[in-house]
């Protein structure tokens, strides 16, 4: 494995850096308190090249590739873990439509996601989490439209997004009867129908949609009639590099609190190993998230390696959370202790984009596989 970084891979990692620094650290008590991140900030993220990082150029994208995207998605989520996952379900729709749509939808949209406009992901259903095959929402040919009705749960910023990418059953019961529509905000008989009151990522919403005949013209499907289920695993996978990066982030941050505590405050050697036991564990999160992305970038396939990486970052990061908890003690888990939010935010890593149970399963039987 290759582990030297290109100049264009240094950069992109580097300008996510300092606008982190600059502008999301100093500010993501503010966003949680408020519950938002200010839609400048993804135009600043957008104009840095952050909002389509594996996007071709000639879509507004920064054809930076999945290396540079995971790097770029840890420093942001080391700033502000609640930006991060605005960042990372944009990208993936991004990529998506750049992936699946016709040449109208990759027009209309891309540039305007990379841009720093938001997209969603809307998959998730009360019985459709690690199963898509329960999906219940449905979508009726009725003349030259198509017309979705269903709810939809655990959507990130669907109430902020500028296009929606929604999964429907169109043909018959289980995962194959799936495709893949691109609905507009503003979309008639589109709602929001909850805003989730979460213990962290609170400047993230997170809503429930109801779709109460919503229609969208035959052009809006995303890619082939019944390949939803298809399109979903594929974005799957590669948003768990994401959040393998993310989960990296968050965990970075609360490793630097604690070792900052430690610079200024003497402490004993039980407390100085377990600071070097989370370094030395999110240094193999770091190789094994930079493994997926590569063999995501060079084209080769990567399933297991991004369940291996979300996985791995996910749990550790979790870990590593608590344990910078135990090296600072009772402050850490003041409100305010940056700590205390990256504890907060952390737990979710191991949830969305696919549970660590189903990343197991996804590994055990690729291994299995004769
Ligand atoms: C903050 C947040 C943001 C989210 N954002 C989005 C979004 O933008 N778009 C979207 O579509 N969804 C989103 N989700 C939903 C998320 O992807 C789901 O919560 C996740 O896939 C798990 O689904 P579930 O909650 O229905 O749990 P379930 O699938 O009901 O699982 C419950 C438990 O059972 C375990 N389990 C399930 N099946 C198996 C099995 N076969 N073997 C062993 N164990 C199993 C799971 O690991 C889990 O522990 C978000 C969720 C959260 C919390």
């Amino acid at each position: 494995m290759q582990l030297d970084l290109s100049p264009a891979q240094e950069r992109l990692r580097d300008t996510a850096r300092q606008l982190a620094e600059a502008e999301l650290a100093p500010n993501a008590a503010r966003f949680e308190a408020e519950e938002r991140v200010p839609t400048e900030v993804f135009r600043r993220l957008g104009e840095a090249g952050l909002m389509a990082v594996a996007t071709p150029a000639e879509l507004g994208g920064s054809a930076a590739g999945t290396v540079a995207y995971s790097l770029a998605m840890t420093e942001i989520a080391r700033g502000c873990a609640a930006t991060a996952v605005t960042m990372a379900v944009t990208n993936m729709v991004g990529e998506v439509i750049a992936a699946f749509g016709d040449e109208a939808q990759r027009a209309t949209w891309c540039p305007r996601l990379a841009a720093g406009e938001l997209g969603a992901f809307a998959l998730s259903e009360v019985d459709a989490g690690s199963d898509p095959g329960g999906m219940r929402t449905v979508a009726i040919e009725d003349g030259d439209e198509w017309v979705l009705t269903g709810t939809k749960q655990w959507i990130s910023h669907g109430d902020l997004s500028s296009v929606l990418v929604v999964w429907a059953r169109t043909d018959g019961a289980g995962a194959r009867g799936l495709s893949c529509f691109l609905v507009p905000q503003g979309a008639m008989g589109l709602g929001v129908s909850k805003h989730e009151d979460k213990m962290g990522l609170r400047a993230s919403h997170t809503v429930g949609l109801t779709f109460d005949g919503v229609r969208v013209p035959k052009d809006a499907m995303l890619g082939p009639r019944g390949a939803g289920f298809r399109i979903a695993m594929m974005a799957l996978d590669g948003g768990r590099v994401g959040i393998a990066s993310q989960a990296l982030g968050i965990a970075t941050a609360a490793y630097e609190a604690a070792r900052d505590f430690l610079r200024a405050t003497p402490a004993d050697q039980v407390a100085q190993f377990r600071l070097a036991d989370i370094r030395t564990r999110l240094d193999a999160a770091r190789l094994l998230a930079l493994r997926a992305a590569a063999a995501k970038e060079r084209g080769e396939p990567f399933s297991r390696e991004a369940s291996i990486a979300k996985a791995f970052s996910s749990e550790t990061a979790w870990w590593a959370c608590n344990e910078a908890a135990e090296i600072v003690g009772d402050t850490a888990l003041v409100s305010g202790h940056p700590i205390d939010r990256c504890l907060r935010d952390v737990r979710v890593t191991m949830i969305y984009e696919g549970t660590s149970e189903v990343q197991r399963i996804v590994i055990s039987r690729m291994e299995l596989r004769a």
